[in-house]
């Protein structure tokens, strides 16, 4: 007889509701050991006796072979004394009190319930929520842990015999799965219009395909809201829901049924594919081609478009392909401008009312909002522009350890963000803070958190800006719990996340271009145009843009013409009537704005490049007003000539980045009529110029070879790209935004970041 021993194993990571168990149960049938797996709030434990060879190739087989949605981040194997197990069983969960464990993303339809849904055969064949351990609604679905089925909104579907039976059975793809459900059993969608109930289930289906093919605004129900969706190709539909979604130019999302199907309207290359199709599904934004059926209405002024692959097998089914089905729908998010995308039905069908012509229904409950997700693929690989549904709220591994933060974010963009042990929770994407029910979101999404991963936050972090409400928020909170708050630059919060995001310590150092729209500076002015020398704990400002007045403050975002005519001042030019901000506007405009900046009325000074792009973009004449945040600098990318090389000039000059002889440069090969193609990529080219001028300006002085690209601009493929060639081929290591996004969506991870860092050095330890 074999001698036996005996281990006892802990696993950390994403381990619950990922098919991890029945795993374990099958490694341990394999090698003929016995003993038993359980969860507990923190995680799986496993005991196990057999032959310490089998024991070993046991241990190894865990960590390698783990399920395609599991995340091991630490796996602590002790011996123990041998129990003489009699057989291997999976044991009721066991929670510990305060402990935590990672939650998993919501994840698309894997393949294996792809088929069953096509299979005429199987009792799920073309049921809208087919799902199993490796697919299926997760932290949308969640109220508390641990992650069982009475902690989610499945709570009220009492599962039937056949559906129990596999929800039971260790070696069924459905073991465990908390939201397994069947037609008999589980959820079921309705069509409605007008308050009326007049389709059920495949009729309903049927009856929402007939509605888009003939042009109509559905609002349907997904995974983490409503969407609003239309025929992309038809532009009559578009244009309705532009108007009634009250959304000018700002580009709609796209989702169609597969890769050829997206082929058919964009170029796309093997990695993005990848990216559609990886199991996040993401929105990608992809270039569209010359042949394109999509109207031009989805995303005005811009070549590219944003697709995305059927996430949920709803979608799956909505979008199947069919002869005069459209090829690609709209499927943008179901509120009015910046609202907050709608989740009940109750609450949908009030406030969609005046937008869809019907509404596609289901009865499970969306517990936490999730807005799409909104990738780029930059070198080969994701560029987060917008992290949600599908990452969050997967943690982001940490290099420190600290005491828990919270982190209250920025306004615009707004993501959360806490802290725990060496895991960063990025909540989210909550939205713009600017109105009451966005707000309501915010701090729910906050209580959520703390409840699902059992933090309490003992430091909190928050930016500059005094009138964002996630700063009141934050400061009200640190005075009713007493705890310590740290104020945190908004850009150098934008450089911290970035090196969080690559694991640097607390000595590391870089040179940090914060390229922006707005942040509050420390001398009250707004900054954004920053080269930064940062470590988490402290920065200096070593270069910025000149300041320029802002004419009218907040009015001046959306007037880009205002920021033209104040450059123009600055550069020492004359308005002229020829100039196309000064055509663009009466007489009686110009003198106000003339009075405004002469008696600096509500004019505050700004260092930020995002206004210097917007003064740009007016100046040449591709937009005076905008409708949508950074729309005047993503036309002026949209319009710059790759093949132009020519470059304006951006002197240094002590810590000043001069403007104006970009401006006064502009002005002249406008007058020499030079296309405005070749204007906007000199523009771009000269910047780049300027961004590998000052990095190698600060390595000579200060031996720092390492740049960090964060903040909105980074969002400009033409600029990043160039920068990007640019610092490697002089020498530099480049660190690019790849998990959380380069605006405002990743700063609070900064802001946890810097506030660890501080609180530390305050308190004499050092973090590691
Ligand atoms: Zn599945
Ligand atoms: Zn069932
Ligand atoms: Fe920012």
């Amino acid at each position: 007889m074999n001698r036996l021993a005996g281990v006892r194993i802990s696993v950390r990571g994403v381990v619950q509701g990922v098919g991890f168990r029945p795993f374990v149960y099958a490694l341990a049938d394999r090698y003929k050991l016995r003993g038993w797996v359980r969860n507990t709030s923190a995680g799986v434990e496993i005991e196990v006796d057999g032959a310490p060879q089998a024991l070993q190739s046991f241990v190894d087989s865990l960590q390698r072979e783990a399920p395609p949605l599991a995340r091991i981040d630490e796996c602590v194997v002790e011996e123990k004394e041998v129990d003489g197990f009699r057989s291997f069983r999976i044991l009721r969960s066991s929670p510990q009190p305060g402990a935590f464990q990672p939650i998993s993303p919501d994840v698309s339809l894997c393949e294996d319930c792809r088929r069953e849904l096509h299979d005429p055969q199987d009792r799920r064949y073309r049921y809208p929520f087919i799902n199993c351990t490796n697919c299926g609604p997760r932290f949308t679905i969640i109220k508390d842990i641990p992650y069982d089925r009475p902690n989610t909104t499945m709570a009220p579907f009492a599962m039937c015999r056949a559906c129990a039976a596999e929800y039971d059975d260790p070696l069924d793809r459905r073991f465990h799965a908390q939201p397994v459900a069947c037609p008999d059993c589980g959820p079921q969608i309705w069509l409605t219009i007008g308050g009326e109930r007049t389709a059920e289930r495949e009729a309903a289906l049927q009856a929402a395909r007939r509605l888009l093919r003939e042009g109509k605004i559905l609002a349907v129900k997904g995974l983490g809201g409503f969407h609003l969706a239309c025929d992309a190709t038809n532009e009559a539909a578009v244009r309705e829901l532009r108007r009634r979604k009250l959304r000018v130019d700002k580009p709609f999302a796209l989702m169609a049924y597969d890769l050829d199907a997206v082929a058919a309207q964009c170029e796309m290359s093997e990695d993005e594919r990848r990216l559609l199709t990886a199991r996040e599904r993401p929105i990608v934004i992809l270039e569209r081609s010359a042949q394109s059926a999509v109207s031009p209405l989805v995303a005005p002024a811009q070549h590219t478009i944003g697709f995305m692959l059927p996430y949920t097998p709803l979608h799956e089914l909505l979008l199947e392909p069919e002869d005069g089905f459209p090829p690609a729908l709209v499927m943008t998010s179901g509120n009015i401008s910046e609202e907050p995308i709608a989740t009940q039905n109750d609450e949908a069908q009030e406030r969609l009312a005046a937008l869809a012509d019907a509404f596609l229904l289901h009865d499970r409950g969306i517990e936490t909002r999730c807005d799409d997700s909104v990738v780029r693929c930059l070198q080969g690989e994701r560029y987060p522009l917008r992290r949600s549904r599908g990452y969050a709220p997967d943690p982001l591994p940490l290099a420190w350890d600290g005491p828990p933060v919270l982190a209250g974010g920025p306004e615009l963009k707004n993501t959360f963000c806490l802290t725990r042990e060496r895991y960063a929770f990025m909540s989210h994407h909550i939205g713009d803070l600017q109105n009451y029910e966005t707000l309501q979101s915010y701090e729910q999404g906050i209580q959520h958190f703390e409840r699902l991963f059992r933090i309490d936050p003992q430091v909190l972090a928050y930016d500059l800006h005094p009138d964002y409400l996630a700063t009141r928020y934050i400061l009200e909170r640190a005075q009713r719990e007493n705890l310590p708050a740290i104020g945190v630059q908004h850009h150098h919060a934008h450089i911290a996340a970035c090196m969080a995001e690559h694991g640097l310590s607390a000595e590391d150092e870089v040179i940090g271009l914060a390229f922006d729209g707005t942040g509050y500076g420390e001398d009250g002015a707004i900054w954004g145009g920053e080269v930064l020398l940062a470590s988490y704990a402290d920065y200096t400002r070593a270069f910025h843009l000149a300041y320029f007045p802002m004419p009218g403050g907040e009015a001046a975002v959306k007037q880009p013409w205002r920021l033209a005519l104040a450059w123009l001042l600055s550069s020492d030019l004359p308005w002229d009537a020829d100039l196309p901000p000064v055509q663009a506007r009466s007489k009686r405009s110009l003198r106000l704005v003339g009075q405004q900046i002469a008696g600096r009325i509500n004019t505050p000074q700004t260092s930020s490049m995002g206004r210097l792009f917007d003064a740009a973009a007016a100046l040449i004449g591709v937009r005076q007003d905008v409708n949508y945040e950074a729309q005047a600098a993503i036309e002026l990318e949209a319009c710059a000539d790759p093949e132009e090389e020519g470059a304006y000039r951006f002197p240094l000059s002590g810590g000043g980045i001069d403007t104006r002889p970009a401006c006064r440069a502009i002005v002249k090969d406008l007058r020499s009529g030079e296309p405005a193609g070749h204007i906007a990529a000199r523009f771009h080219n000269g910047l780049a110029d300027m961004a590998v001028a000052v990095s190698r300006a600060l390595r000579e002085e200060r031996g720092v070879a390492r740049v960090a690209l964060s903040g909105g601009v980074w969002q400009n493929m033409f600029l990043l790209r160039k920068v990007i060639s640019g610092l490697e081929r002089e020498g530099f290591e480049v660190l690019l935004h790849r998990r959380v996004p380069a605006n405002d969506g990743g700063i609070a991870l900064g802001q946890v970041a810097v506030a660890a860092h501080r609180m530390a050095a305050a308190d004499g330890q050092r973090v590691g």
